[in-house]
């Protein structure tokens, strides 16, 4: 079995380009050139020094013993909920805005549903100086104000989707529409790995950072750089490809995707894409889609802003259907029951996202000398107010 991108973008039966005409010049550009940009000698450095010195990397990798001692496994935390800004976004718009400036672009813009992605492009383009445009549906503006507050001192103009469910999927419609209309000095840095090809290829690469570092952190602390679990929440996919990455081929590593399940798969009120989709196209890709019999996609609902995407990236879709990883999901509620169980166990008050990916615990058997990694994509500082409304 193959796991990484084909030279088409396909990733088995998902992935590929399906573009407006008009994105037909800059997706072109960015398939032809994107591998040799990014492994140029000078980007490579520019790249590791702004995560070392900016984002604060490499991130700890965090032996939770309450945690272990509560589900009985060894079970440790990549802590993205460390990186600047606090979430793993960064290591992604990092990247892409080295590449636009590479590629000569003077406007940014950007999606964003819980507003980390948002903040994280606003962040860079503050660093280099760069206009920044970001979409944003009404909905998670109301719910995560103090990310558009971010947005806006970094100096970002935060424009409200108002179409659909007001969420992640509208405002990622927002942003390709812009696109379509500023082909030339704009570039679009998508916050996961979902759109046409190359985005997925290359925001997998620019996290794969993560298991890059949990293989050498792991090796260090136990003598195997080999976990036997690695689990993490999927929205579109990326921390989840990041903490994936340098395992695809490591057969005896599971992969364990965790998906929104909202109010529960069959509520009508959920984000569990490989529960409920199909396979379909959605912002520029072939891949699992929640969508109704004639394929309208089919409004998500999801606690968490970041999971409340009706899709997810084409690895993924790949990864469910061959097998590779195991998808399962939490509710709000088991999300919400986890987050105030790793707040009070272990002093860390994870995101809502990376809450998802901590109920996956409830739901696998351990044996006593099972290692498990969960990476903790980020912190949980924008989900106060929520938390507080379930004290
Ligand atoms: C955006 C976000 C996610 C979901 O996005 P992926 O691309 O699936 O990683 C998960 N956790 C946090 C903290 C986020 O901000």
């Amino acid at each position: 079995m193959n796991y990484t991108v084909n030279e088409h973008g396909y990733y088995g039966n998902f992935g590929g380009a399906f573009i407006p005409e008009m994105l037909f010049p800059n997706v072109q550009t960015l398939q032809e050139n994107y591998l040799k940009i990014i492994y140029a000698e000078q980007f490579q450095k520019d790249f590791w020094d702004l995560l070392r010195d900016y984002v604060g990397r490499p991130t700890p990798l965090f032996l939770a013993e309450r945690l272990s001692a509560k589900y009985g496994a060894t079970i440790y935390l990549k802590r993205e909920d460390l990186c600047h800004t606090g979430a793993h976004k960064i290591n992604n718009t990092i990247g892409q805005i080295l590449l636009a400036e590479r590629l000569g672009k003077k406007r940014i813009i950007a999606e964003t549903g819980a507003g980390q992605h948002g903040v994280a492009t606003a962040t860079v383009c503050a660093l280099k100086g760069l206009e920044c445009i970001v979409y944003m549906g009404e909905v998670d503006i109301a719910r995560q104000a103090p990310n558009v507050a971010r947005m806006k001192m970094l100096g970002a103009t935060v424009v409200p989707a108002t179409s659909g469910s007001k969420t992640l999927k509208d405002a990622t419609n927002e942003a390709i529409r812009d696109w379509i209309n500023n082909p030339v000095d704009t570039h679009y840095i998508i916050g996961s790995v979902v759109g046409p090809h190359p985005y997925p290829d290359m925001v997998a690469r620019f996290q794969s950072v993560i298991s890059e570092e949990i293989k050498k952190q792991l090796l260090e602390k136990t003598g195997n750089a080999n976990p036997g679990y690695v689990v993490a929440c999927v929205g579109g996919g990326s921390n989840a490809a990041g903490a994936f990455y340098h395992f695809l081929d490591d057969a005896e590593v599971k992969l364990i995707a965790v998906e929104a399940a909202g109010c529960g798969i069959d509520s009508g009120m959920s984000a569990a894409t490989t529960q409920l989709g199909k396979p379909g196209i959605l912002h520029g890709s072939k891949s699992l889609l929640m969508q109704t019999a004639d394929g309208q996609v089919v409004e998500p609902h999801s606690i968490s802003a970041g999971l409340d995407y009706p899709g997810i990236g084409p690895l993924h879709a790949h990864l469910y259907e061959s097998g590779r990883g195991t998808f399962i999901s939490a509710t709000d509620e088991e999300a919400l029951s986890s987050a105030f169980e790793l707040s009070k166990l272990e002093g860390i008050i994870p995101a809502l996202e990376s809450a998802h990916a901590l109920f996956a615990l409830n739901k696998m058997t351990f044996k006593k000398d099972d290692v498990v990694v969960v990476c903790l994509s980020g912190r949980g500082d924008k989900d106060l107010d929520t938390y507080m409304k379930h004290l």
